[in-house]
């Protein structure tokens, strides 16, 4: 409410209560007046009684219209008649002498009493009152001397219009006096108190646009008008210090949170409030996430959690979780929601050419070109967030968008998820590592080939899913041939160069999903997982014989080294369905073709297991 608002209003007031006090004075006016004009007519009536009885009395009735006539010259005395009943006009053979001239004569003539009417006008106020004149007998007056009458008849009546119109003007005048003086006086202590009211009038409307301000995080101090009460000027400086306060912590809190999610939370019109209750909630959120995931057991299980969030927390529906090995070239794809990996043919050929993952950055839409070439969907938009989870190997989670709108509102909420990712980096590098290590207890150090205890693990799961899926495992053992004289002759450097050889050719020689096992020393085991038949197992095994065989080792010096092997085969389930004894089956197949010759590949058979036992 402005100052102005604040005086029309007083004004309407000031209006309202002169017309309410004139209604109600007008009202009490035509009362008393009423009042007053009744009791002059009561009283010109008595006169004109005893003007009549002794006008009678002493015989001289025919002065009585001068007496009528000075009597209706009293001021306000609008017309005065008399009228007479029919009785008297019976007694004294006057027929419609007096008449009653309307229906309140004729009412008072018939019931005695007083009547009157009031006729108001805008201009006018008359007040028509008949009063009775009834026969009395008493000491003074005894009109049944000469009236022939029952005691108390009415005989006539005066009736007389009177005008109180002055009383009423009069009335109006004072209170329009009044109304003016109240007026006028209440307009001065307006304008007198003006210069009173101002100050605070001032300071509510610096509260009021201060408060509305403070709500959107601009906290401003309230410069006191001058003219305050203490009292008020105790209250102004009281809110000062409570919105330095407020502002001191607000601040204090912003530059706590920056530090936390790494950006500038104030820098829009916000209530700070609001916006810190929604980071700690973001936060405390964020530092569930992390302890869920330092629990986690596998990056397995951290990629599905992330992909949680992604999808129910910031509602992106299309995303691609990619694991790229810079070193080794290689990628794998290891979550995917909806489809979004329009980039998925360039990946597998050369991850390396990931532009995320070669530039370390995170790669998105630009309007005008594109910033990554191998994106291929012109319609879409994308944003792949990079994160190194170890030496060389990085996740890209590559987040599609179907329009410009959407994009927009994942680039907002990019600070939240990159936390996300953030918290989870490190877990995911200690499962990284964990797995590394795992990995390495499975390795040969010298080959690079799984070793034995590889084989005792995996043969554990492999075993009961080829029974489940009928399928054939060719075993090989696999014995190189005077080994020992290489090392005797060349050293074992050499021995263990020509190790390396044999185990190039060996993985070479099979199929991926064959494995190849260092069993120990130069021993060998390869496992045909799948293989169709047993010829399938031998020609493989021939092979390797034959791969071997024409396989030049350079020693040194420009000397070259060629090597043999000898090859055992057993078959599962075919020979046994426990790989133990399929194993052991294989050695002795091995064993065979040791004793018959070297270089060469003999399928087990039950027989050798007696000429074994023979040795
Ligand atoms: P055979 O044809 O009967 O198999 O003759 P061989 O000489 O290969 O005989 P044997 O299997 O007894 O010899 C294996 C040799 O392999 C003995 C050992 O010194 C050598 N050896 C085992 N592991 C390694 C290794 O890691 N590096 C090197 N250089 N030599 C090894
Ligand atoms: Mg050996
Ligand atoms: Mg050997």
């Amino acid at each position: 409410m402005n100052n102005k608002n604040f005086v029309i209003q007083l004004i309407v007031m000031v209006i309202i209560i002169a017309v309410t006090i004139t209604i109600l004075s007008l009202y009490n006016l035509r009362t008393t007046g009423v009042k007053s004009a009744l009791h002059n007519a009561e009283s010109i009536s008595e006169v004109i009684k005893s003007g009549l009885t002794s006008h009678m009395v002493n015989n001289n009735m025919d002065q009585i219209d001068t007496f009528l006539q000075s009597v209706s010259n009293i001021k306000n005395v609008e017309k005065l008649w008399l009228v007479r009943s029919d009785l008297l006009n019976q007694q004294f053979n006057t027929n419609k002498k007096n008449a009653p001239r309307d229906d309140i004569d004729k009412e008072v003539l018939r019931t005695g009493q007083m009547r009157y009417e009031i006729d108001e006008s805008v201009t006018k106020t008359l007040v028509r009152v008949s009063i009775p004149y009834n026969a009395i007998a008493d000491k003074g007056i005894d009109c049944l001397r000469c009236h022939m009458v029952p005691h108390e008849a009415t005989l006539g009546a005066v009736s007389l219009v009177l005008d109180i119109s002055t009383i009423k003007e009069i009335g109006i005048e004072s209170i329009y006096i009044i109304s003016l003086l109240i007026l006028a006086s209440i307009i001065f202590i307006i304008l007198f108190s003006k210069r009173i009211l101002n100050p605070y009038i001032k300071l509510f409307e610096k509260f009021k646009t201060n408060m509305a301000q403070a709500t959107m995080g601009k906290f401003k101090k309230i410069a006191a008008p001058k003219g305050l009460s203490n009292d008020m000027l105790h209250i102004t400086e009281d809110y000062n210090n409570l919105i330095t306060t407020f502002k001191d912590t607000a601040g204090d809190i912003d530059k706590k949170l920056q530090g936390f999610v790494g950006h500038n939370i104030s820098n829009k019109n916000r209530n700070p409030l609001n916006e810190s209750k929604e980071i700690i909630n973001n936060l405390s959120n964020l530092y569930q996430f992390k302890k869920q995931v330092e629990h986690d057991d596998t990056k397995e299980e951290i990629y599905s959690r992330l992909a949680d969030v992604l999808k129910n927390k910031f509602k992106i529906t299309n995303f691609t979780f990619v694991e790229i090995d810079m070193l080794k070239h290689k990628m794998t794809k290891v979550q995917e929601s909806g489809e979004s990996f329009y980039c998925e043919k360039t990946m597998c050929e050369s991850p390396e050419l990931c532009r995320a993952a070669r530039t370390k950055n995170d790669v998105v839409s630009i309007d005008y070109h594109n910033s990554c070439p191998y994106f291929e969907k012109e319609d879409k938009f994308y944003y792949c967030f990079n994160i190194n989870i170890a030496k060389s190997l990085y996740l890209i989670v590559h987040c599609v968008c179907n329009t410009k709108t959407e994009l927009e509102e994942l680039k907002d909420q990019v600070i939240f998820i990159r936390s996300y990712l953030k918290e989870s980096a490190p877990a995911l590098e200690v499962k990284q590592l964990m797995n590394a290590l795992k990995e390495s207890a499975f390795r040969d150090g010298l080959t690079g080939l799984y070793n034995r205890k590889f084989l005792d693990e995996h043969t554990k799961k492999l075993i009961p899913q080829a029974r489940r899926e009928e399928m054939n495992i060719g075993v090989l053992m696999l014995d190189m041939d005077h080994f020992k004289a290489v090392n005797d002759e060349y050293g074992h450097d050499i021995g263990d160069k020509v190790l390396k050889e044999l185990a190039r050719i060996l993985e070479e020689t099979v199929r991926e999903s064959d494995l190849v096992i260092r069993y120990g020393g130069e021993e060998f085991i390869i496992l045909l997982v799948g293989v169709k038949t047993e010829e399938d197992a031998l020609a493989v095994a021939h092979k390797i014989g034959q791969n071997v065989r024409e396989n030049e080792i350079d020693v040194y010096a420009g000397s070259k080294l060629r090597k043999t092997v000898s090859l055992g085969l057993s078959m599962f389930p075919n020979d046994s369905t426990s790989i133990d004894a399929v194993l052991k089956n294989a050695d002795i197949a091995l064993y065979e073709a040791k004793n018959s010759g070297r270089d060469k590949v003999i399928r087990f058979n039950e027989e050798q297991v007696s000429s074994v036992d023979l040795f």
